[in-house]
């Protein structure tokens, strides 16, 4: 029998910076899922590491960071605006985990293996009851290998740093265009060569490669899918 929509997961994989939050928001809203950004949660972590100075490049405070991790709290608002914001224990933290030092260090903290296992939890938690679209690097290989629809999304390193740069330069950030391409490459990198849950295509997955597709093609180019495999 054929599934219906409404008891799905869709996982969105891929490379940094490939538009995956923007075609996931969009399908999400499109559907009336939730939306859940777990690379904001990778980010959160990073900045608590920073500001109680437990990282200093690839130096991480281990002992004190499993420690101050406990505790933590990760939760996702909309704002008046109907966007929706990251808050770390109870703070708006949007912005800052946003940043381009908080970029240059969440693939440092995202290879902890205690880390992944408390977000990994915290992100089934939150696709228990499915309707949930959810992106990442391991979404459909370890949070949720069972999604019913897997998408793994890519686009050149250029265009994807051309795209980050534009946000950033339309945020007020001061950056270099090369600056950002390092990030990109640095992160794609890491991301993929290290040891625990690193970003790989899942069997199963559909590739989605947007570097010549407007928002819009990419939207319809899910819909399609969903479409297709599910009834409404
Ligand atoms: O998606 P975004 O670029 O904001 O993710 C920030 C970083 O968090 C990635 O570069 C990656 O190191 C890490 N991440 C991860 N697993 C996820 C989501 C993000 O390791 N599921």
């Amino acid at each position: 029998m054929e599934l219906k929509i409404k008891d799905i997961i869709i996982a969105f994989d891929g490379h940094s910076s490939c538009g995956k939050s923007t075609v996931a928001k969009a399908v999400a809203k499109q559907i009336g899922f939730t939306y859940i950004d777990s690379g904001a949660m990778y980010r959160v972590v990073t900045l608590l590491a920073m500001r109680k100075k437990l990282i200093e490049g690839k130096d991480i405070n281990i002992s004190t960071l499993k420690e101050v991790i406990e505790s933590l709290t990760i939760s996702f608002k909309y704002n008046k605006e109907g966007i929706q914001e990251t808050y770390m224990n109870n703070e708006n933290v949007e912005a800052e985990i946003r940043s381009i030092e908080v970029s240059n260090l969440v693939s440092y903290i995202s290879e902890l293996d205690f880390v992944r296992e408390k977000l990994v939890f915290l992100q089934q938690a939150m696709g228990s009851n499915k309707r949930i679209v959810m992106d990442g690097r391991d979404i459909g290989t370890v949070v949720f290998p069972k999604a019913e629809l897997k998408i793994f999304m890519t686009a050149s390193p250029k265009v994807r740093a051309q795209r980050r740069y534009d946000e950033m330069i339309a945020k007020g950030d001061k950056v270099s265009f090369e600056e950002v391409l390092a990030n990109v490459e640095k992160r794609d990198y890491i991301d993929q060569n290290r040891e625990i849950s690193p970003l790989k295509k899942a069997e199963d997955a559909v590739v989605l490669d947007n570097s010549y597709l407007s928002r819009e093609e990419q939207l319809t180019w899910v819909m399609d899918i969903l479409k297709e495999k599910f009834s409404l």
